[in-house]
This record gives structure tokens, sequence and C-alpha cells, in this order.
């Protein structure tokens, strides 16, 4: 049997109707080379949403892994429960130096775990400083944390989590700020000015609140939902009016993708705990790590009886491969000065979105550094999410990418344009070409 027939045969994979898999043209990826990855057959297709969106420099970057190769030799694991390690020390220390405010790391493996500690330290925190009533979690719209079971409670995609909702504990929700589907009779500042009113009036009613939860600068998989100024800075200073942590997922706009190192720092709203994943090793291992503040630390301090300490662990928690890609990726960010570049990109980007702006089905265009969503509709004014007779717009879309070699994964009825942070322009022109040509062959259809 070959690769293809036994991955049909033997993998469930993440997020997929297998049933539809069956009859998709699986593509099997065995080597990678800068923004291309490259197939069983030879065939190079463009990583257009970094491997999901976690990729920063494309892929086989030499420097990240010869230090990894290093790493292989010395090293591969120990724990973190009893001991330490020369690589988690010493990211600790760049991690603490580039996300201000913050000043103790924690390590898990994914972006999941990382959102599960910091509502886990919330919670435990407030009972260590004596107000354990404050139990509940305030959380966005549109907001995606991971799917495990914490993450999934404060996430909010009720397509995805709708199977799942006996599990999930309660949650106070706030509205999201997607300027795009906002009641057709507000301005957008009326409605930015709603979406934080409404944050305001559940934090005053309720003196139960842990923390506030959200995605930092953007939603992602709510739909590249990018938040408008001043609006995170607002959530913050409510928090620390109505004495409510502020929690920030970090995982997928952290370490370059809107145009920035930290978003938060960006947004100039310091949060009490942050949840970084994906590009922390430039997306070639599995880590993440759940910042937090001085005061937040100190609460957990105490006579071991008291049972005051953080009750969280993973076993591959502070891998030193893993820490010594993630020390790699980040001398490479300042050597090559990465996230100052984007800027230049950005624009490049910007311009070229402008026709795809005009297209007939386009009906908003979200776009911030390196992250680009598509909203298609099935026509601007009603705002209807476009459909396709007989065929499925996400698969439609992976096909034809796939077709024009390039890889996109969209979300429903918005194309994401996801990169590798260090693309090139030259394919970057390619991926927007390619973006361009797919929209008009669903407009066709349409
Ligand atoms: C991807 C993502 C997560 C989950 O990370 P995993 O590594 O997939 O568990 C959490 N929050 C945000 C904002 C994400 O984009």
């Amino acid at each position: 049997m070959n690769l293809k027939d036994l991955d049909r045969k033997y993998v469930w994979h993440p997020y997929t109707q297998m049933k539809d898999w069956r009859n998709f043209d699986v593509r099997v990826i065995e080597k990678a080379k800068g923004s291309w990855l490259i197939d069983s057959e030879g065939k190079k297709f463009l990583d257009g949403v970094a491997s999901m969106w976690c990729n920063t420099w494309g892929h086989t970057r030499k420097e990240i892994v010869n230090v990894m190769i290093e790493q292989v030799k010395k090293l591969q694991h120990s724990t973190l429960f009893g001991l330490a390690n020369e690589p988690s020390i010493l990211l600790a220390q760049m991690l603490v130096r580039e996300a201000r405010g913050m000043s103790k790391v924690f390590y898990s493996d994914n972006g999941s775990t990382a959102v599960e500690v910091a509502l886990k330290i919330a919670m435990q925190y407030w009972r260590n400083v004596g107000k354990s009533h404050k139990t509940k979690f305030v959380a966005l719209e549109n907001g995606y944390h991971g799917d495990t079971i914490g993450a999934m409670s404060v996430g909010y995609i009720p397509n995805f989590f709708a199977n799942y909702k006996k599990m999930l504990f309660a949650v106070e929700r706030a509205p999201s700020p997607y300027l795009y589907r906002r009641p057709k009779s507000m301005s957008k500042d009326d409605f930015v000015s709603h979406c934080i009113d409404s944050m305001e009036k559940l934090l005053k009613n309720h003196d139960d609140i842990a923390a506030v939860v959200m995605e930092s600068g953007a939603q992602l998989a709510g739909g590249a939902i990018i938040y408008p100024d001043g609006y995170q800075k607002e959530i913050k200073k409510l928090c620390e009016r109505y004495d409510t942590l502020f929690i920030l997922d970090e995982v997928a706009t952290g370490f370059g993708r809107l145009g920035s190192m930290i978003e938060y720092i960006e947004q100039r709203s310091t949060p009490d705990i942050v949840a970084f994943g994906k590009m922390l090793t430039g997306g070639y291992l599995p880590l993440a790590a759940t910042l937090a503040s001085e005061e937040i630390y100190n609460a957990f301090l105490g006579e071991f009886g008291d049972y005051k300490h953080l009750f969280h662990g993973h076993t591959f928690a502070g891998n030193p491969i893993a820490c010594a890609t993630a020390i790699a990726n980040l001398q490479l960010y300042r050597k090559e000065r990465l996230v100052e570049s984007i800027g230049k990109k950005s624009r490049v980007i910007e311009k070229r979105l402008r026709e795809i702006e005009r297209m007939e089905i386009v009906g908003d265009v979200r776009h911030k550094g390196m992250l680009v969503g598509i909203e298609l509709v099935s026509d601007k004014r009603s705002k209807k999410p476009c459909k396709v007779k007989n065929e499925k717009i996400n698969y439609l879309i992976m096909k034809e990418s796939l077709k024009r070699g390039v890889f996109l994964r969209p979300l429903g009825h918005i194309m994401l344009l996801i990169p590798p942070l260090a693309i090139s322009n030259k394919e970057l022109d390619l991926l927007l070409d390619v973006a361009a040509e797919i929209i008009k062959h669903i407009q066709k259809k349409v």
C-alpha cells in the first residue's frame, strides 16, 4: 500500500471530516525548504498558512536546525520536576526580557495547555490571596484558546464546540469587536464603545470574576478579526478598575504575526498572565509558555502545608531540545531584525489587497502585519457567507490552492493568508496571485 492509502486507513486528521478525506487528493509532505513544502512525488507547495500559523523562517533554516542537532546529541529530555536544565533556564531569561511586566515562566508543550495553566493560575491566585469567591471567567465571542476542556470553555466557536457543551464550564461572554458584522444601526465607533461598555457592565455587576481572557491583538480562529485601535487597552483598564485579572492569549500573535514582537506591548496593555506558543520555536517543535507577573507569582509562595503552590505540570515541560530551538529562533529574530522587516512586507500585501477588495464576492478584507483574512460573501450588501453549489467552500479553496502549488486552509468562507514571517516578496506576490485566482474561480461558480 502506498503512503496515501495508509494515511486514509490509519490516520485520523484534526478538524477533518474523514469521509471527505477519502476522496481528497492527499499530499504527503516529505521535506521542506524555506517557504516550500515538498511532497512524496516531488511537487512543491508554498506554505500559505505557515504550517498552522506557527512557522517563522520557513523550513529547514540552517541556524536553527544546527542548534537542534547539537542539543539532540547532548540532552534530549530531563524533567523540570525536581531538576533544572540549561536551555529552559536561558530561554526563561530571554522571555522575561522580551515580555515586559512578566517575571516568571511556566513551560508546557502546546497553546491549549498554556491557556489551561493561565486559567488555573488565575483561579488559584484569588484563593491564595483570600478572595476565593472570584471563580468565574469572562471571555469574548469569537474567541479561540485551544481544544482542551478549559480552553474550549473560554473559547467561543459554536460549530466547533457544540458537541462538548455539557463538559464545559460556564463563562460570561462579552461581544467581539467584529466591525464587519456589527449591527447595521451602529457606526464603527459606536460599536467599539458598545463592546467596551458591555464588558464594563459585566465586570461591574459581578464581583466573582477571576479574570478576563482574550486573544491579544486579533482573534484568529474566530475569523481573523483584528481589534480596533485602543480596544485592548480599554479592556485592560476595566480589569484594573474592577479588581479582575487580565489574561492574554498570545499563542497566535506573539513573536511577529501582527508586526510586533510582543503584541501587548504594542497595544499598551500589560496582562497579569500571558500564554505563548506557536512561533516560540519558529514552528519547529512543540513548546508553549505561560508567563506571570511578579505579583501573581508571589501569591503562590508559602509553607508547603498551605498548598499555595501551583498543582500543574507536564512530563515534557521545559524540554531541552524545544527550549534550545526557541533560543536559536529568538536570537535569529534579533540578528535578522525580523520584526522590522514585516512593516515593509505588510505594505506590499496592503497594495495587493486593494485589487482583491474590489472583487464581487469579497465582503471584507482584514489585514495586519502578516495576517490576512478575506471574507467571501454571496453579495456585498447582504453579507451572507459565500456558498458554492454541491461543494464545501473550504475544501474547494484547499483543492484549488494545491492545484496551483500553494497550500491554503481557510476558515469556512474566510480565506486566510498566514505565511511564514520571513517569506520573500516574490513568494508573497505568488501567494496573493493564487488567492485572487481562487476567488475568481469561486466567483464563477456562485
Ligand atoms: C492555536 C491557538 C491555541 C491553541 O494552541 P495549540 O498549540 O493548537 O494547542 C490557543 N490560542 C490561540 C489564540 C491559538 O491560535
